[in-house]
């Protein structure tokens, strides 16, 4: 039987409730074991319910007086509705703002069905397995761990994309980049016969596939430096059936690309060391750095890839960047320094009102 013991320091009294951008949770602070201490055990042999919570100061943190122990623990037999509403009160009681979606969402996720399928199933029985495998799905989402890694899955334009640990989880403002990329390439489809488009940092292939998806006649090369995010990209490609489209490359920034492209789009890693530093925990200890941080300034990426475009785009050609939300000014001091003959460069802003992304056009 998995015990889940969580250490919490609960959202109300935790030290800053300031909103940070990116993830999913706003303040979100856990520490959790597994294991038969002999706590555990003993808080085991006194249970009879479903389920059961301990919370007391946690003796053993140095760190803060305000930490609490949750022991919980989810018993074969009980059904969706009694294992739902427990873990949305575990969650809550960890920080998670969105704990009864949480919830949701895991069991759904283990038992491969809609949400639906559980409000029409309250009274469905979870076998041992189930209750141990939702518990411990339940104990890593207590932990910070975004719903995307635990079920595998987000959804990105209107694709359905694969994720992991070695990608970025896709953000719905990227779908803004998409959206840009598509009207240059509807543009320039009346004068060239195939544009070629390419997606430096591709990640999970989120931009690429997007691309690919909706622009049938253009051709993608998707370039990244990690080749476990190219594995998770092509497995992507795989999945949509847009393999044939998209050409994927491993290595630094535009140096694979072996011709000329009419349109470079880039969701690089742009946080700063100081915005990195202070990002959402669920963020910062679960997604990779290599996808996030952009160095001292966060432009460190940016920087080396508009320095380098001039040799890799062809007349007319287009760079679409997605940069932070204070990036602007610099970012356009940038691209006026090292590009030739005075692009037109426009910002456009995301739906939450930031400066988001960037639309180079070259002579
Ligand atoms: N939008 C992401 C965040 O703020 C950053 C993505 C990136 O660096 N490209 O969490």
């Amino acid at each position: 039987m998995a015990i889940l013991q969580v250490n919490v320091r609960p959202a109300a009294t935790s030290r800053s409730l300031s909103p940070r951008r990116g993830g999913q949770l706003g303040e979100f602070h856990t520490r959790f074991r597994w294991g038969t201490s002999p706590a555990t055990t003993s808080i085991q042999k006194t249970l009879n319910s479903d389920f059961s919570q301990q919370s007391a100061a946690n003796p053993s943190s140095t760190e803060s007086t305000d930490w609490q122990t949750i022991v919980w623990k989810l018993m074969p037999g009980t059904t969706v509705g009694r294992a739902q509403l427990s873990a949305t009160q575990r969650l809550r009681e960890a920080g998670s703002p969105s704990s009864s979606l949480d919830a949701q969402l895991l069991l759904a996720h283990l038992y491969g069905v809609e949400r639906s399928w559980l409000f029409a199933h309250y009274d469905h029985e979870l076998s041992a397995e189930s209750a141990d495998a939702y518990a411990e799905l339940i104990a890593r989402r207590a932990r910070g761990e975004p719903i995307a890694y635990l079920v595998g899955q987000r959804d990105f334009y209107d694709l359905t994309l694969q994720v992991n640990d070695s990608v970025l989880i896709p953000r719905p403002e990227t779908e803004l980049l998409v959206d840009a990329a598509l009207t240059y390439i509807a543009r320039r489809e009346r004068t060239v016969k195939q544009v070629k488009a390419a997606d430096i940092g591709t990640g999970s292939g989120a931009i690429a596939l997007a691309v690919a998806r909706h622009a049938p006649k253009a051709h993608v090369t998707a370039v990244d430096i990690s080749p476990a995010a190219l594995e998770v990209a092509r497995a992507n490609a795989q999945a949509l059936d847009l393999t044939e489209r998209v050409t994927f490359c491993q290595g630094n920034l535009l140096e694979p690309l072996t011709e000329r492209v009419h349109l470079i789009m880039a969701n690089l890693p742009y946080v700063n060391a100081k915005d990195y530093a202070e990002l959402d925990p669920g963020v910062r200890d679960f997604e990779p750095e290599t996808a996030l941080l952009g160095g001292a300034d966060g432009l460190d990426l940016i920087r080396t890839l508009l320095a380098a475009a001039p040799d890799y785009l062809l007349p007319g050609g287009q760079i679409l960047l997605e940069i932070g939300y204070d990036q602007r000014t610099a970012v356009t001091a940038l691209a006026n320094k090292v590009l030739p003959g005075r692009p037109r460069i426009d910002v456009t802003r995301d739906y939450a009102g930031h400066d988001r992304v960037v639309h180079i056009q070259m002579g």
